[in-house]
C-alpha cells in the first residue's frame, strides 16, 4: 500500500521545487480540489493525466525506492512467487482483545480452530509478528504446549500427530506491540505495515480524535493476531473487542452483543460467519457518528467524525444504489451480512476493502461544497471498495502475483459505475485516464499482468494490476459482448465463491459461457507484457472501389508479443455520416484490410469501439478529423478528433469545430475545447460568459472564468462576483477570487474577509497567497489563527506563504519567532507529515532567502536547524526530501 501523503508530497515537491512561485501557488490552490479526481484515487495507484505526468518527473520516491535487480543467474530457476503451501487449514479465528493506549499495545487471546490441510502433522506454524507470547495451549486445557518463536513465526508442537479429519483449537495469549518494531524503516512501504495503529494515543493533540484501526493488506494483520497470513487462507471469525464505553467499535460481520464490564469498559462481540481471508479482518475504535440506512434488509452504516454527520450519505455517495446496481449487473446479490464504511485519521492508504467494514482515508471527508468540486472521487472509491466484496473478498486472489484478479476488477467497477450513472462519455473519459496512467508507468518498464517474478509483493500494487487490469477486462467485454461478459463474471463468482482463484479460473468461466477458446487473449494480455504500438494509415482505390486500412505493429520489448492478435471494429462513413461496420482481426506485424466502397469514404474509423489498449499514430487529414468530431459517436472519437486538429495549423475548419465543441454535450469535451486559442476569440466570449455563469461542471466554469480574467476587462466583474456565492464550489470561488484579484486587488482583499470565515481549509491556499503578496502586519493574524490546525494539502501553501509574509514584513524579531514556531512543528513527531514537511520547507526557504542576501550568519543558524530536524526525523521518506532542501 502506498500512502496518500507521499503521493501528495510528490505533487507538492513538483509545485514548490520546480515551478515558478506564481504558478505554483495557483496550482496548489487547485490541488486542494483537483479537477482530475484520479490524483486522489490513491488505492495504491499512481496518478494519471497530464499534471500527474509532470509530477511524476519529480517522483524521487520511485527512483530512490527501486532496489537494484538481483542479477539473473541463467543456471538457476528465476524468481517465482508461488501461492502459499498449506500445512494446516485455518477454519475459525476468535480474537479477544483490549488496548493499552499509553503503551500503544494490545493484549489479546486468539483461539484458532485448525486441522491439517492434507498430510498428517504434529506441529503448526503461524504468522505472529512482534508479540510477547504469554501462553500457548489447547482451548480449555491449561497445560502449556511447547513452541518456538522467532518474532515472526510461531511454531506450536502438538501433543501428537493429527490427521486431516481431526480439528483442534489452540489458544494463544499475547501482547501485540505494533509500535515497538526494530525492523521498521527502509522504505515508505515498510513504515506503514504496522497492522495495528494507535492515533493520537495520548490525546495530546487537541482537535484530533483518539482512534485505533487496522490495515491488513498485504500480510500485516499478523501484527495483532496470530494467523495464516496469506490471501489463499480463509476462515470465519469472532471478535470480542473491549474498549472504554465512550468509544464505538467496528469489525467484520454483525455486532451480536455489547456487554458493559464492571471496570467501566464495554466488550463488543462481532461475528463473521462466512469465511474470508485474514488480510480482510478489520477493527476500528473511536468516537464516530454512525449514520444508518438499510438496503434489501441489511444494515448500511456510515462512520464519520461527528462534525461530518450531516454529510455522511454524500461522503459515501449512492452506496445503496451501487449495492443494487452491482448485485443486478452481476446477477449475484451482495453476499455479506452488512455494509459499513468508516473514515479514519492518518490512514496509510486510500481505502481498504475489509469485508463488510471498508476503511477510508480522511480525503473522503468533505462537506457539501467540497463535494460539489469533487464528488466523483468519492463515488469511484466507494464503487471500487464495494466491488471488491465480490472480486477480492468473495473470490480472492490466491497470491499477490495474481493481484489483478482483485484490483483489475475493482478498477473496472469505476468504469461500470460511471457508465451506469453518468453515461458512456463520462465512463470513457475515465477509461482514457486509466489507460494513460498505465501507459505512463509502462514507460518505466512493464511486467506481465500476472507477475510471479516480482521482487517485493508491495510492488504489485501498481498501474498494471489496477489500470491495465481494468482496461483488459474492458477489452474482453468488448470482444465477448455484454451478455456473455456478465454471464462469464457470474459463472466465475458462482464457481469460485468463498475460495481463492488464479487467472485460469477466470478464463475457464468465460470459455464455458462463450463456448470458445480464450487462451490467446489471456496469454497476450494476462501472461504477456506490454501493449500494441500501432501505425495506422488509410486508403481508397477508385479503380478497385476498395477502401483500406494498413496497420503496422511496432511494439518491442522483453515478454511483449511481436504480433498481438487484435479483433477490432472498423467503421466506414459515407458523406451523409452513415457508418458501415466491419469486424477485422489483425494477426500480422503489418497488415492491410480492404473493404468494398464504391465512393471515397469521408472517414475510416479504426477501433470504432475505442476499447483497445494501445499507443497509436492515426494518419487522418484535417477534414477527416473534423468529420470524426461531427459524426463519430463516442467521447474518444471526439477527443481524438480535437487533439488531431490541435496538432495541425489552425484553420477556418478547425476553429469551427472547436467552437462547436465549446457546446458539446459532455463537459470533458467542453474543457478540451476551452484550451484552444479560439476560446479567447472575441466572437466566442459571449458563450464563455454563459459557461462561466451557468455550466453545470465546476471545472468548465473555472476555465471560463480564467479565460475572461485574461481579457482584463472590467465588464466581467459581475461574473466573478456572482461566482463567489456561498452555494458555489470552492474551486469556482477560488477562480473567481483570483480573477477579481487581477482586476481589483482592493476589492479582492475586501472579499477575502468573508472567505476567512469558512470552516474548511479550502481557502487557505488562496488567502495565504493573497496575504503573502501584500505584506502587512494585519495579515499575520490569519496565519497565527490557522497555524495550529492547518493540515493536509493546505499545509504546503500555508507554510510557504507564511514564511514569504514574514520575510516581506522585514521585522527580524517577528521572523525569528516564526522560525521558532516552524521549528517546533518540524520537531513534533506527533504532528502530521504534511505539517512537518511544510514547516521544515519554510525554514529552508528562509535560509535560501538569506543565502541570496549573503547573510552567512543567518544561513549557518538556519542550516543548523534543518540539520537538527533531519537528524531527529524518523520518517525515512521525509528525510530523503529534506536532503533536497
Ligand atoms: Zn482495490
Amino acid at each position: 500500500m502506498r500512502s496518500l501523503f507521499y503521493t501528495a508530497l510528490v505533487a507538492v515537491c513538483t509545485l514548490y521545487l520546480a515551478c515558478s512561485p506564481k504558478n505554483a501557488n495557483r496550482s496548489a490552490a487547485h490541488a486542494n480540489h483537483p479537477n482530475n479526481p484520479a490524483q486522489w484515487d490513491t488505492l495504491g495507484k499512481p496518478m494519471v493525466g497530464e499534471e500527474a505526468e509532470e509530477m511524476l518527473d519529480y517522483n524521487l520516491l520511485e527512483e530512490i525506492s527501486v532496489e537494484p535487480r538481483t542479477s539473473i543467474n541463467p543456471d538457476s530457476l528465476q524468481p517465482y512467487h508461488a501461492s502459499h503451501t498449506f500445512e494446516v487449514d485455518l477454519i475459525h479465528t476468535k480474537v479477544e482483545i483490549s488496548f493499552d493506549w499509553a503503551k500503544k499495545r494490545a493484549n489479546a487471546t486468539t483461539t484458532l480452530t485448525l486441522k491439517p490441510w492434507f498430510y498428517a502433522t504434529d506441529r503448526v506454524t503461524l504468522d505472529a509478528q512482534n508479540f510477547d507470547i504469554k501462553s500457548v495451549n489447547f482451548e480449555g486445557n491449561t497445560a502449556p504446549l511447547k513452541y518456538d518463536y522467532d518474532n515472526k513465526k510461531l511454531t506450536v508442537y502438538l501433543d501428537k500427530s493429527y490427521s486431516r479429519q481431526e480439528e483442534f483449537k489452540i489458544a494463544i495469549q499475547y501482547t501485540a506491540k505494533p509500535d515497538e518494531r526494530d525492523d521498521v524503516g527502509g522504505s515508505a512501504a515498510i513504515t506503514s505495515d504496522k497492522g495495528l495503529y494507535f492515533i493520537n494515543a495520548d490525546g495530546a493533540i487537541a482537535d484530533k480524535p483518539m482512534q485505533i484501526w487496522t490495515q491488513g493488506e498485504t500480510e500485516s494483520n499478523s501484527f495483532w493476531m496470530p494467523t495464516v497470513d496469506k490471501p489463499n487462507e480463509r476462515c470465519t471469525q469472532e471478535m470480542y473487542i473491549t474498549v472504554e464505553d465512550k468509544y464505538k467499535t467496528l469489525s467484520n460481520g454483525l455486532l451480536l452483543a455489547s456487554k458493559k464490564n464492571a471496570d467501566g469498559t464495554r466488550t463488543d462481540y462481532w461475528k463473521m460467519d462466512k469465511p474470508h481471508a485474514p488480510y480482510l479482518f478489520m477493527m476500528a475504535v473511536g468516537e464516530f457518528a454512525v449514520v444508518k440506512e438499510k438496503w434489501r434488509g441489511i444494515d448500511v452504516d456510515y462512520y464519520v467524525e461527528p462534525k461530518f454527520e450531516p454529510y455522511a450519505r454524500d461522503i459515501f455517495p449512492f452506496t445503496r444504489e451501487m449495492l443494487e446496481y452491482f448485485s443486478t449487473v452481476l446477477n449475484y446479490p451482495y453476499p455479506w451480512q452488512k455494509y459499513a464504511q468508516i473514515i479514519v485519521r492518518d490512514y496509510v492508504s486510500g481505502a481498504m476493502e475489509n469485508t463488510t467494514g471498508v476503511i477510508f482515508g480522511e480525503f473522503m471527508q468533505k462537506n457539501k461544497r467540497e463535494l460539489l468540486d469533487d464528488h466523483l472521487t468519492n463515488e469511484k472509491v466507494v464503487a471500487h471498495e464495494m466491488f471488491h466484496h465480490w472480486f477480492g473478498d468473495l473470490v480472492t486472489t490466491e497470491s499477490w502475483a495474481n493481484l489483478t484478479l482483485n484490483e483489475g476488477f475493482a478498477n473496472y467497477s469505476e468504469y461500470l459505475w460511471m457508465e451506469h450513472k453518468y453515461g458512456r462519455d463520462a465512463a470513457d473519459e475515465h477509461l482514457m485516464n486509466e489507460q494513460n496512467g498505465y501507459k505512463y508507468s509502462a514507460e518505466e518498464g512493464g511486467h506481465p499482468l500476472i507477475h510471479f517474478g516480482y521482487e517485493n509483493r508491495e510492488d504489485m500494487f501498481d498501474a498494471h494490476s489496477y489500470n491495465k487490469g481494468g482496461c483488459v477486462l474492458h477489452m474482453l467485454r468488448d470482444y465477448l459482448g455484454d451478455e456473455a461478459f456478465f454471464a462469464g463474471l457470474n459463472r466465475y463468482l458462482k464457481k469460485n465463491e468463498y475460495s481463492d482463484v488464479e487467472s485460469h479460473e477466470l478464463r475457464l468461466a468465460f470459455e464455458d459461457v462463450a463456448g470458445q477458446d480464450l487462451n490467446w487473449f489471456f496469454n497476450q494480455w494476462f501472461f504477456g507484457a506490454g501493449h500494441p504500438v500501432l501505425e495506422i494509415s488509410y486508403g481508397w482505390n477508385a479503380a478497385t472501389q476498395k477502401a483500406s486500412v494498413t496497420v503496422a505493429q511496432t511494439q518491442e520489448g522483453e515478454g511483449v508479443a511481436r504480433v498481438f492478435n487484435l479483433p477490432l471494429a472498423v467503421d466506414i462513413y459515407d458523406v451523409m455520416g452513415n457508418a458501415t461496420r466491419h469486424n477485422i482481426r489483425l494477426t500480422n506485424r503489418t497488415q492491410t484490410c480492404y473493404f468494398d466502397c464504391a465512393v471515397q469514404p469521408n472517414l475510416i474509423n479504426f477501433d470504432a469501439t475505442k476499447s483497445l489498449l494501445c499507443e497509436k499514430t492515426d494518419q487522418h487529414t484535417q477534414a477527416e478529423w473534423a468529420f470524426m468530431y461531427r459524426h463519430a459517436p463516442l467521447f474518444r472519437d471526439r477527443i481524438e478528433a480535437l487533439e488531431g486538429l490541435q496538432m495541425e495549423e489552425p484553420s477556418v475548419l478547425s476553429d469551427a469545430v472547436y467552437k462547436e465543441a465549446l457546446s458539446d454535450k459532455f463537459y470533458g469535451i467542453r474543457q478540451q475545447a476551452m484550451s484552444a486559442d479560439i476560446a479567447s476569440d472575441p466572437s466566442v466570449l459571449p458563450l464563455v460568459v454563459r459557461m462561466a455563469q451557468s455550466d453545470t461542471e465546476p471545472g468548465v466554469r473555472i476555465q471560463a472564468i480564467n479565460l475572461l480574467s485574461r481579457t482584463g476587462d472590467e465588464q466581467y466583474r459581475s461574473v466573478y462576483e456572482q461566482n463567489m456565492g456561498e452555494d458555489q464550489s470552492y474551486s469556482v470561488v477560488g477562480a473567481a477570487f483570483y480573477a477579481l484579484l487581477e482586476l481589483d486587488p482592493a476589492a479582492a482583499l475586501e472579499a477575502s474577509k468573508s472567505l476567512q470565515n469558512d470552516d474548511s481549509d479550502a481557502f487557505i491556499p488562496i488567502l495565504s497567497e493573497l496575504y503573502a503578496s501584500m505584506p502587512d502586519l494585519k495579515h499575520i493574524a490569519f496565519f497565527e489563527q490557522h497555524l495550529a490546525k492547518t493540515d493536509g494539502y493546505s499545509a504546503f501553501p500555508f507554510f510557504d506563504n507564511y514564511q514569504k509574509l514574514l520575510i516581506g514584513l522585514g521585522d527580524e524579531k517577528m521572523l525569528d519567532d516564526g522560525i521558532a514556531r516552524f521549528n517546533a512543528i518540524s520537531l513534533n513527531l506527533e504532528t502530521s507529515e504534511w505539517r512537518r514537511f511544510g514547516a521544515t520547507k519554510a525554514i529552508a526557504d528562509v535560509r535560501n532567502h538569506f543565502q541570496e542576501k549573503g547573510n552567512t550568519q543567518k544561513v549557518n543558524a538556519l542550516n543548523a536547524l534543518v540539520e537538527n530536524i533531519k537528524a531527529k526525523e524518523t520518517d525515512p521518506t521525509l528525510k530523503l526530501y529534506y536532503d533536497m532542501f
